[in-house]
């Protein structure tokens, strides 16, 4: 093809894939631009996952009459002027390119006024050009409808995932906003159903108890450091409540919400030594400094930044975290003074990497790939690590991942579970109440049948409440609670392939036994057994190697019994 200058409608199109990926980044870009307008109330719908409708309604500053249908062109804005405003840029939005690229993916119909008008304005676009324009009547403030989104654009469709998942993407959206502006009122409505309101009370801590529930946001310890012109605030949970993954820990700076590594390995940091291996601290940090000390125009959606000083900010909210960290040591033991009989303080964990076993002895095979899956017999001689198993089979010496195997044992046992008429399950003495973020609220609706399937019998209890009943007999021994948390985290991603089995994959997972938990003899013949008869004895759901297998003529080889 020669070189030559794309036409205009395909070029915004393109450029408008940077910016709307999918359903939730139509919802960030049309909340920040509520938020920019100052609003105090801002109400977010979504049909369908968004694909029919996304609408935004705020009580902001509203969109003068003359200037709506321009602020569909690209690069209009109204809160920079110069490349010098965008050093000291305090608004969310400032390149002007949100709202003509949703409208080059979607219709759009907007009704606006501001306070100084006597008439609205309403104004229709279709296909990116305007097809509808009037005076109409409306409160102060602008709603912005979003219909029929990629409708034109079948790759992008085919990319989004099921209605839940898009769902919960936009719930997360606005859940972060409200953390961010405790004293703007949000509400969220995903399919005709409430999934959040917040109060806007001005405490962050409103926001928390809405999204995680009351009694998290009871145990956050409020955090407040200021030095350098530079203002941490935020709450932070006790180590004992921490969580598998790091969808409770939010990050803003000057109010926008920021995925930053940096400042996650300062909150890693500050709970150094608190947290069992694999768990997160629940955390929510708003840091406000001087705009010309963060560089916010780095990234295509803004999510990232980049602050003039790295060191010195990692270090301030190391140290604003590990000293609100301090308080709440200090309140628990108050607290286990205050119980009598409650004698056992705080206990922190020491978390020690266990040393690579396999480098000193070259690469051993992960047992024979070819031929059949199924194992020797082996004879166990011990834990080593307290991670691994160690045994003797007819050619050599295996070592077993305890937490791998024990992976491989559950999930076949959970997949025989489908084609069962009643999964083997656990009921609960006391059924337990769980309080879900909208995030999980909306993870879990689409699994709600493979769940149960699973054994999990869940009742709904209210909003965002349930009811858990019973669980998967093979989780017998766990926190449920956490587990289910826990699942809902690992598939807040989506889905791909079958939910079936990407959800026995995760409860596996959930249920198996942890490297770092000592075996007895007899638990260690057991799992070795079990995993005798799977089926795929050799691998984890997940693609790891359950076991590993040092033959004979390896280890002559290794101590240069043979060449
Ligand atoms: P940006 O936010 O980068 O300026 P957008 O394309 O998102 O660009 O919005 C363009 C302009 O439209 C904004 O600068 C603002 O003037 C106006 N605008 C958009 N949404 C709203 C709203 N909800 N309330 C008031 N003004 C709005
Ligand atoms: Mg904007």
């Amino acid at each position: 093809m020669e070189l030559h200058v794309l036409p205009p409608d395909v070029a915004s199109r393109i450029a408008a894939g940077a910016v709307v990926e999918r359903p939730a980044s139509v919802v960030k870009e049309l909340v920040e631009n509520s938020l920019d307008a100052r609003a105090s109330k801002i109400d977010i719908e979504c049909r369908r996952g968004g694909i029919d409708l996304i609408c935004v309604a705020d009580n902001g500053s509203g969109i003068p009459a003359s200037q709506v249908e321009l602020a569909f062109q690209r690069y209009a804005t109204s809160k920079i002027g110069s490349i010098d405003d965008l050093v000291n840029v305090q608004s969310l939005g400032f390149r002007g390119e949100a709202l003509p690229s949703i409208a080059a993916v979607a219709d759009v119909e907007v009704s606006t006024r501001t306070a100084g008008e006597e008439l609205g304005s309403y104004v229709y676009l279709h296909g990116g050009t305007v097809a509808q324009s009037e005076g109409r009547p409306r409160a102060s403030g602008t709603t912005i409808a979003v219909r029929r989104l990629f409708r034109h654009f079948p790759a992008r469709l085919k990319f989004l995932r099921s209605e839940g998942t898009e769902n919960s993407h936009s719930a997360l959206v606005v859940s972060q906003y409200a953390l961010a502006f405790p004293l703007v009122s949000f509400s969220l409505l995903l399919e005709g159903r409430l999934a959040l309101r917040s109060p806007g009370s001005g405490e962050a801590r409103d926001v928390v108890a809405q999204l995680y529930g009351s009694e998290l946001a009871r145990a956050m310890v409020p955090l407040e450091l200021s030095a350098d012109s530079l203002v941490i605030t935020g709450l932070v949970a006790p180590a004992s409540l921490s969580r598998a993954g790091r969808g409770h820990q939010s990050t803003f700076v000057n109010h926008r919400w920021v995925h930053s590594p940096l400042l996650q390995r300062a909150i890693d940091e500050a709970y150094r030594g608190l947290l069992p291996e694999g768990r997160h601290a629940i955390a929510v940090l708003d840091i406000q400094l001087p705009a010309d000390r963060v560089d916010v125009n780095v990234h295509p959606s803004k999510a990232q930044v980049k602050f003039a000083d790295e060191q010195s900010m990692f270090r301030y909210v190391r140290a604003a975290v590990s000293a609100a960290l301090g308080k709440t040591r200090i309140a628990s033991e108050a607290q286990h003074l205050a119980a009598p009989g409650a004698a056992v303080g705080q206990t922190a964990w020491s978390v020690s990497e266990p040393e690579p076993l396999l480098s000193p002895f070259g690469t051993p095979s992960l047992a024979p790939t070819t031929g059949s899956a199924s194992l020797p017999p082996l004879r166990i001689l011990g834990q080593v690590l307290t991670t691994y198993i160690v045994a003797e089979g007819p050619d050599g010496m295996y070592v077993i991942d305890q937490h791998a195997a024990h992976e491989r044992v559950v999930y076949e046992r959970l997949l025989e579970q489908r084609g069962a008429h009643s999964p083997e399950v656990q009921g609960l003495l006391e059924p337990l109440t769980i309080e879900l973020s909208p995030t999980e609220d909306a993870v879990l609706s689409g699994l709600a049948d493979a769940l149960a399937t699973l054994g999990f019998a869940l009742e709904p209890f209210g909003e965002r409440t349930l009811l858990l009943r019973s669980i998967p007999a093979s989780l017998a021994d766990s926190d449920a609670a956490a587990t289910l948390r826990g699942i809902l985290q690992d598939l807040s991603q989506g889905v791909q392939g079958d939910t079936f089995e990407r959800l026995a994959v995760s409860v596996a997972c959930h249920a198996a036994v942890r490297g770092g938990q000592q075996l007895t003899p007899e638990e260690m013949r057991q799992l070795v057994r079990q995993l005798e008869e799977c089926a795929q004895p050799r691998t984890c759901p997940h693609g790891r190697p359950t076991i590993v297998h040092f033959s004979v003529g390896q280890l002559e080889k290794l101590f240069g019994r043979r060449a």
